[in-house]
Parts: structure tokens; sequence; C-alpha cells
């Protein structure tokens, strides 16, 4: 950490302004949705209620879900809000509660098509502020991979996926086309927690949250890497959110349990699940500095990125500012603010030419008179 001398912030957070900041975890809804519940005639699909203040309450059926303002669907005021941070670019994707993997496989690819095209739309008018995910009907591996493709050619990068596909593992043979489509079509998985395992078991105090969402996300990382998924699709680019949730934090007991009971743990794939370190990426989310240390010794900072789980209170809504105040090598603060997201988007830094204002590498040098 720097010690704790204003003047050593100031310099340093005046030196990352300048640095190309791309936000990879953010989350956004369009302005109004259609009562899917009333169209398709059954399920708890998510709708919204209007307050008088502006904000609006998101309902999951009759029951009240999440109170949420403005900046979870208006971009002009996403792209104010995130000038105060220095951050120019976003990686946008719908509420995991949208994913509605539950319903008709055919209604949620209709959900699906309608909150992509929203993305779509979204990245076409602020092509330097808005890069798009979008969902798929992950029930289905058939209409899911019509949707991914279709996906591809609206110009989104790549998905969002939940960790489990209506309680059932990433690791299922059922999901593996979706994957393998990925990788040829050249689209970033990005894997976010929800449907929380033990949610009933644990409804006071936020656990699901607290609790559920970390373990959720190493349920997937463990069933992608135990399934073998990451070892037959070498070039698929997935991301875990949070971090990689606690798979990180227990790599050394994931890996015990993989050595000494190989016959529980590698049925599938006898590769040590250790090798896969730095194979995928994860978001910079552990509001701690000394988890993000321990991350990047793991990861390498070339596949730790910016996340920031904008707009929600849980997220680290300074999007990265604790980064800024950590004794890094600026090289390293650059990888995580913007070089590891491009690579997992398979995008090349010019595209943003208009806002960066140049590498870490460029501002050491000398300026030339
Ligand atoms: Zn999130």
């Amino acid at each position: 950490m720097n010690p704790a001398k204003p003047g050593v912030f100031l310099t340093l957070a005046a030196k990352h302004r300048a640095m190309l900041k791309i936000d990879m975890h953010s989350h956004i809804l369009p302005e109004s949705l259609p009562n899917f519940a009333k169209k398709f005639g059954y399920g708890d699909f998510i709708h919204l209620i209007r307050n008088q203040d502006g904000s609006a309450n998101m309902m999951k059926g009759d029951k009240f879900f999440r109170r949420i303002g403005a900046n979870c669907w208006d971009p002009e005021l996403r792209i104010r809000e995130y000038a105060d941070f220095d951050t120019q670019v976003q990686v946008v994707c719908t509420i995991p509660v949208m994913f509605s993997y539950w319903a008709k496989a055919e209604d949620t690819k209709a959900l699906a098509e309608f909150l992509n095209d929203d993305l779509a739309a979204l990245s076409e008018r602020y092509p330097q502020n808005y890069l798009g995910l979008g969902t798929l009907p992950m029930q289905d591996a058939e209409l899911a991979i019509a949707e991914l493709e279709r996906c591809k050619k609206i110009g989104l990068l790549g998905v969002q996926i939940g960790s489990n596909i209506n309680d059932k593992n990433l690791s299922e043979p059922e999901f593996f086309p979706i994957f393998e489509a990925a990788q040829e079509l050249d689209m970033a998985i990005m894997v976010h927690p929800w449907n929380m395992m033990g949610m009933k078991q644990m409804e006071k105090y936020w656990l699901p949250w607290l609790v559920g969402m970390p373990a959720e996300t190493s349920r997937a990382a463990c069933s992608l890497i135990f399934g073998g998924v990451l070892e037959r699709l070498p070039g698929l680019r997935v991301c875990f959110s949070h971090a990689g949730g606690s798979f990180l934090p227990t790599l050394g007991r994931i890996e015990h349990g993989f050595n000494c009971r190989p016959d529980l743990v590698a049925i599938h794939n006898n590769v040590n699940p250790r090798q896969y370190l730095g194979e995928f990426w994860v978001d910079c989310i552990t509001h701690d500095p000394r988890a993000l240390q321990y991350i990047l010794e793991l990861q390498g900072p070339k596949r730790v990125t910016l996340g920031s789980d904008y707009p929600f209170p849980l997220g680290d809504l300074e999007i990265g500012r604790f980064i800024s105040e950590m004794d890094l090598p600026e090289e390293t603060i650059e990888d995580i603010f913007c070089n590891s997201t491009l690579e997992w988007l398979n995008l090349d830094r010019s595209r943003f030419a208009d806002m960066d204002k140049g590498s870490a590498k460029a501002e050491a040098l000398p300026k030339k008179k």
C-alpha cells in the first residue's frame, strides 16, 4: 500500500487519469421492459414499476426484488458517473435475474433477443463507451447457439452466462456444444453467479450474496476445469466474476482434493487444477488489496480485469480506485485497467484511440521537445 500521504495518492491518481480504463463487469437494462409474464401467459419474469422519484422497482411476479435508479438504464448518466472515476469504457450485460433459464426455452430466447438487441443498439450508438455481452437461452443448446451466432452478427463481443443452469453444473455434456460454438465464433464468456445454492436455507443477512455467490463462482470454475471443458477448448476465453469467487482463495484445498482423492475429482480430467491458472480471466472485485495481490500472483496481471459490478451497492463503485492506491508497477495497473480486458474480448486498443491518452510505458518516456 502507498503511504498515507495525500500528495502521493493525488500524483498516482493523476497519472492513472490518462490511462485507458475499461470496466468489464457492469449491468444495464433497457429503459423499459415489456411485461413478459403477460405476453407469455405465465411465470415470474421481471418487470419494472416506475416510482415518482425517478427510480423503478424490479418486480419478480408480484414480489419486490430490488429498487434501481436511472443509472441502471440511462447511458448518458452512466457515462457522466464513470467520468468521475476516469473510466471511459463500460462492458455491459444484463442483470443475472433476467437470465430466466427456468422458462420455456423459446420464451427465454425471445427475452434474450430483446435484451441483446438493446445492448447492440447501445454499443452501436456509443462505440467508444459501450461494449455488449449478450445473454442466451442456456437451457436449450440449439437455441443458445442460434442466439450466440446472432449476438456475433449484431456486434456483441461475448455473452454472460449463469454459474449454473437450472441447478445443473456447467460441466454437463449438454452445455459443451455451446462452449464449443463460443470458441469457434470467437465470443468471450463471462460467468456470473446467480440462482445461488442454499438460497432457501440462508435467506437472512444477505447470505446468498455474501456466501452463496463466491461459492457459486467456484462451483462454475471447478465444473469447467474438472469436466474438461477448459482442457478440450483451449481457445475458449472465460472470465469469472468477483475475482473468481472462492475458487482462487481455496485453490490449495481444491488441488489437495485432486491429489488425495483422484477417484472422486479427476474422473473426467486428470490435469491438476493449478495448471489452469492464467488460462482464464477473473475480475478484480475483491474490495481488499491483499486479496487482489494474491490473485495477481496466481493469475498474472494479464488475466485480472477491471470490473465494478456497477451500479449495485455490493460492487466497487469507485471503479478500481483501490488499485491506484496500491503500490503496483504501472504496467500491472495498465494490464488490469485495460490490456487484460482487450485480450479477453480480442479487441484492438486502437478502437479507443480517441480517448486513450497513452500507455504507462509511453508516459514513462521523456517527452519530446
Ligand atoms: Zn455482477
